[in-house]
């Protein structure tokens, strides 16, 4: 594993483990959360959408051929909302049909 790729590995996963710890809160606030701005700092280095369509499938790590937020593991929140807590995030909301680097696949 590279050092960057290392670095931002244990950042995601810092930040997975805080957004764990808050689920519980998040998930029952979910209609009051702030959407997540592409322009915000954590989403700019998460390479975040809004329109997950907009990004180069050949710039995307993981090969599965559709990826959104409402196919991602860390999605939280109800099947069908337009906007959902993640655990990359925690205290926002990403859009259903967005997508980040960090997109990984439902077991
Ligand atoms: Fe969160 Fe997954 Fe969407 Fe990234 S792709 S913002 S990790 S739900």
């Amino acid at each position: 594993m590279s050092k960057i790729a290392r670095r931002q590995f244990l950042q995601i996963s810092a930040v997975a483990a805080a957004g764990a710890m808050l689920r519980p809160a998040t998930e029952a606030r979910a209609q009051d959360m702030p959407q997540l701005a592409e322009d915000d700092p954590m989403a700019m280095s998460m390479k975040y959408t809004h329109d997950a369509s907009s990004v180069d499938p050949a710039t995307r790590a993981n090969p599965a051929p559709e990826q959104n937020c409402s196919n991602c593991a860390l999605v939280q929140g109800a099947d069908g909302d337009a906007w959902r807590p993640c655990q990359i995030f925690p205290g926002k909301v990403v859009n259903a049909n967005g997508w980040c680097a960090v997109w990984a696949p439902k077991a």
